[in-house]
């Protein structure tokens, strides 16, 4: 199935309503901490399922108001979820309740390989002896079980975990968490995907009180392929969704003409093309056939320097060193984020890597494990800067930040499906530049909120508020143009002292990159004056939240619903 533009779209417009979900669950680590219904963040003494006497420490999942409580409950206890979350030990997973949930919703539903006329993926799933099966067989052992069903995994709940696996989505908070998991109905899993997709998805929560959101936005997307009757599938969808759980909207991020194919992305788009082609061969069973992927003679600029590596003379082996590097960048991470991670020697060691390769090997500067490493770079610094209250450190994990979001905002202009990764990539320079420049001493700039500062050569104020994205081309250019005004400023100064970023001469300006390595300027120190402006700082890390949340809004609409 695929889903079409009914109509022309301009970028950044919703195309859907905000469609319930036909089954969701929270992850086991937030049942304590977010409502089982509307998936919001939990405040004040929680409401336990009714019927439950009493509330103690291990009622297994908790509602943020009574009416959220007298909505969920009769499904979470009828579905025989209560039981798999009390099972002692714990069985497996959200992935499990959704699935129980389904069943329990489903049964009028489904007929043969699919149930609400979505695709189980069953037979696939189950046909390699991997990973995957095993997981079903387990979920769906457990799964009877829980529903007194006895030992042995049935059909039934196989078909409930492999329609949940291939339809699923993870729910992210506005913190970019992933909080759960919850499956939509063919309005939205009809959707294929692409890794240069022209829509993203945005999830809503319903207000706790249960009234039922305003009708916001039209469908305009239509299924092709077999005849279906349109209204019946958003019928199903208000019908099954009982009105709460995450809903799930989508989103134009590009023009889209009347009559082309709707696409989302299942995978990171950040991710070098093999990546992305085994992770959703593992997860879906499917070999991508997109334009970025099928581009055969010559892959696609972005995915070349993804995973492009120089290699001094005599290396034939180049894939087997290629994994060193990924293993190493991985342990060094790992490392860090353990309990016992030391940021000074995460630091050392990327840093080596980047400036001196390993084995030989050196990694471009947009390679996919050189983009992690700035991201974990710019928070490993400033871990560093904290415990030992040392200004520089700050200083470079700004620059790291900013370094990031530049080099993001270069592959963007080649691949605009991009832009929701790097409207986050440039938040975090902004408040990282902001933070910085409020720590200075002395003297701090004069305080000013970044939200109500008016620039007078870009449209700052204006792109904050723009509701039309018509113009999204020229406000873009406009605020990059500032941006890279106030980076020449001020980067001699923010890269001094960092062996790696001092390399390059003006990270807004990448193009050279594309030649790289032929040609290079790895050792042009940059020769400008340092200016040590705090201003020329603080309006640049401005800009870059302004820019950050006109490239969010884009994506996601004025406001982020969860919280
Ligand atoms: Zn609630
Ligand atoms: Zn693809
Ligand atoms: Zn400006």
């Amino acid at each position: 199935m695929e889903m079409r533009a009914r109509e022309d779209v301009e970028i950044g417009r919703d195309i859907t309503p905000a469609i319930p979900p036909i089954s969701f669950s929270l992850h086991d680590a937030f049942l304590h901490s977010h409502c089982s219904a509307c998936f919001s963040p939990l405040s004040g003494r929680p409401f336990p399922p009714r019927h439950h006497r009493h509330l103690s420490s291990s009622s297994s999942v908790l509602y943020c108001s009574p009416l959220c409580s007298a909505a969920d409950s009769p499904l979470h206890f009828s579905s025989a979820e209560s039981n798999l979350l009390d099972s002692s030990p714990p069985s497996p997973s959200s992935e499990s309740s959704a699935d129980l949930r389904l069943l329990r919703t489903s049964s009028a539903a489904a007929s043969g390989d699919r149930m609400f006329g979505l695709l189980t993926n069953r037979e696939k799933l189950l046909a390699e002896g991997d990973e995957i099966s095993d997981r079903v067989r387990s979920g769906a052992a457990a799964m009877a079980a829980a529903r007194g069903r006895g030992n042995g995994a049935a059909e039934e709940e196989e078909s409930a975990i492999c329609l949940v696996i291939t339809n699923g989505v993870e729910v992210v908070d506005e913190k970019g968490r992933g909080i759960g998991i919850a499956v939509y109905d063919s309005a939205f899993s009809w959707i294929n995907h692409s890794c240069s997709p022209n829509a993203c998805y945005r999830f809503l929560l319903p207000s706790p009180d249960l009234s039922p959101s305003p009708p916001d936005s039209d469908l305009r997307i239509v299924p092709s392929g077999p005849t279906v009757i349109l209204t019946s599938i958003l019928h199903c969808s208000l019908r099954c969704g009982g009105g709460y759980g995450p809903r799930i909207v989508v989103r134009s991020i590009r023009r889209i003409k009347k009559g082309e194919e709707i696409t989302v992305a299942y995978t990171d788009l950040l991710q070098p093309k093999a990546a992305r082609s085994s992770e959703l061969w593992s997860k879906y069973r499917f070999i991508c056939c997109c334009k970025r992927c099928s581009s055969s003679s010559s892959s696609s600029y972005v995915d070349r320097a993804l995973e492009e590596i120089a290699t001094s003379q005599g290396f034939d082996n180049v894939e087997a060193t290629g994994r060193r590097l990924t293993d190493y960048v991985d342990e060094v991470i790992t490392d860090f984020l353990s309990d016992d991670g030391d940021p000074e020697t995460c630091c050392r060691k990327l840093e080596h890597l980047l400036v001196s390769g390993l084995s030989g090997l050196r990694l471009h500067p947009l390679h996919h494990l050189a983009i992690n490493a700035y991201t974990t770079l710019s928070s490993a610094y400033r871990i560093h800067a904290s415990t030992s209250k040392s200004f520089s450190k700050t200083r470079t994990s700004a620059a790291y930040a900013l370094f990031l979001a530049a080099a993001a905002n270069h592959l963007l202009t080649f691949e605009p499906s991009l832009v929701a990764c790097v409207a986050n990539y440039w938040a975090s320079a902004g408040e990282c530049l902001l933070t910085l420049s409020s720590s200075s001493s002395p003297p701090p700039p004069p305080s000013r909120v970044a939200q109500q500062y008016r620039c007078s050569k870009c449209s700052f104020v204006d792109a904050l508020k723009a509701v039309s994205y018509a113009d999204f081309e020229t406000v873009k250019c406009k605020l990059v143009d500032c941006i890279g005004g106030y980076t020449r400023r001020s980067w001699g100064y923010l890269s001094k002292g960092c062996d790696y970023l001092e390399r390059f001469e003006d990270p807004m300006d990448l193009s050279w990159v594309q030649k790289w390595p032929a040609s290079s300027n790895r050792d042009a120190k940059c020769g400008f004056v340092v200016a040590e402006s705090m201003d020329d700082v603080w309006q640049l890390g401005a800009h870059c939240l302004a820019y950050g949340g006109f490239l969010a809004a884009v994506c996601y609409g004025g406001a982020i619903a969860l919280e």
